[in-house]
């Protein structure tokens, strides 16, 4: 029988003693033995012992992002390294919080899901397989090759560097039918290892390529509008994810003081920078940044952004996993001006994703739906004039989390690509 009533006060003597079991390890098979469990904390007691554990173990929080954002009733998914897990489950069990095992060894699970698998580099657009994740090297490939391919609807473009030196590029399209015409940007892969985003935004770009002739709302799409899709925003991450950690948040910039690498790009933002649900410590996976744009990808963004603000009328970011989508604002609890219209753009969207497997999505103001989060892009483009800014949290709601396998690639974007359809047509009517 676990002891509910036991004194809480023994508790953080516990951790100290789970903390020095902190285990250091390899890039090969670094994940071995690995959990993902999910708890959801029952009272506040429970919410105060959880936030007390994940804090001083350092575990990887997967939902929310950071311990500050656990609340009573609400899923936590936290990956609980081998060792640290040989401490921490008897100690949930002793301080009786109910916990569930989502993945029982990730390391296993990441090689079920992208072992077996080669890449060869696809000469034409109809052989390029999109139901697979594709490295850095790929999608960059696949972009040089389709602004050659399709040079009457897409035109390549870089908008600056990142940390380490690559190119930061965004592919434009549509039709170069008249002087003016309004335009969407898309981004995706802020945070590095959220996969099925980079995975979206390619599935996009073939969807416009590829209807273009026979769908007339693309046509309709393509034609009054340009759409600014940026596959890789956080190109530096989403290599390390590759090659080094699959678990990687965010940027790789080098801090002065600390040995940890990184900020995260969605709270660099000059919108109420580094203050609720944003760390000032560079080791923490919500780290600010030492200043607002000191990450060169966001600095470069913002400053393209900041250039066509009059033209950009929409916005919209790719994140996993929780299924949601979310609208301004992040950073307080308040609503937005135009809040009838963007309310009714995202209610007619979550409709129509729903309407092709019967996914429902959650909607509503980010700070109230999801948590409270300051410096996002999301609030920086609203801020910054953009009418409709909108960021998707893409599949699942944690069973395989970031791991979404590669056979829910295809159902994930076709359901999203309705969405963004829906949000898209939507600007080219009047809303009051
Ligand atoms: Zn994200």
């Amino acid at each position: 029988m676990p002891l509910r009533g036991r004194p809480a006060a023994l508790l953080p003597l516990c951790l100290l003693c789970l903390q020095a079991a902190l285990p250091l390890r390899g890039h090969r098979g670094r994940y071995a033995g690995d959990k993902v469990i999910r708890v959801v904390p029952e009272s506040k007691r429970e919410t105060q012992i959880l936030r007390a554990a994940f804090n001083r173990l350092k575990v990887d929080l997967w939902q929310p992002s950071s311990p500050f954002h656990i609340v009573e009733g609400t899923v936590t998914d936290v990956r609980v390294p081998q060792n640290t897990s040989r401490s921490l489950l008897p100690y949930l069990q002793q301080a009786d919080i109910a916990y569930t095992i989502l993945i029982s060894d990730l390391q296993k699970a990441i090689e079920n899901q992208t072992g077996s698998r080669t890449y060869r580099n696809r000469r034409s657009l109809s052989e390029y397989n999109y139901e697979v994740y594709h490295s850095l090297e790929e999608i960059q490939g696949w972009m040089y090759h389709l602004n050659k391919t399709h040079s009457d609807l897409v035109h390549m473009f870089s908008v600056g560097k990142s940390y380490e030196g690559r190119p930061l590029l965004v592919l434009k399209l549509g039709k170069r039918s008249r002087p003016y015409k309004k335009a969407v940007w898309m981004d995706c892969g802020i945070h590095a290892r959220e996969w099925i985003g980079p995975a979206f935004c390619q599935w996009f770009v073939k969807e416009a390529l590829q209807m273009y002739q026979i769908d007339p709302a693309m046509r309709k799409m393509l034609t009054q509008l340009y759409f600014y899709v940026m596959p890789v925003f956080n190109v530096d991450g989403y290599h390390f994810s590759w090659t080094n950690d699959r678990f990687w948040r965010k940027t790789r910039s080098k801090n002065a003081r600390f040995r940890c690498h990184g900020v995260d790009a969605n709270r660099n933002w000059k919108v109420k920078w580094c203050d609720e649900g944003a760390s000032f410590h560079p080791c923490d996976d919500t780290y600010c940044g030492p200043f607002p744009e000191s990450e060169p990808e966001v600095k470069a963004v913002a400053h393209f952004l900041r250039k066509h603000r009059k033209q950009i009328k929409a916005y919209l970011s790719f994140h996993a996993y929780a299924q949601m989508l979310l609208y301004p604002y992040s950073y307080k609890y308040a609503t937005i001006p135009n809040f009838s219209c963007v309310e009714s753009a995202a209610y007619n969207a979550v409709n129509a994703l729903q309407s092709a497997h019967g996914v429902r999505y959650r909607y509503g103001p980010a700070s109230s739906t999801l948590y409270v989060s300051s410096g996002s892009s999301m609030d920086w483009a609203y801020k910054n004039g953009i009418p409709y800014a909108f960021a998707f949290e893409l599949r699942d709601t944690g069973h395989f989390g970031f791991l979404l396998p590669e056979t829910l690639i295809k159902p994930t974007c076709t359901e999203t690509m309705l969405a963004v359809k829906n949000i898209t047509l939507h600007l080219l009517k009047k809303c009051h």
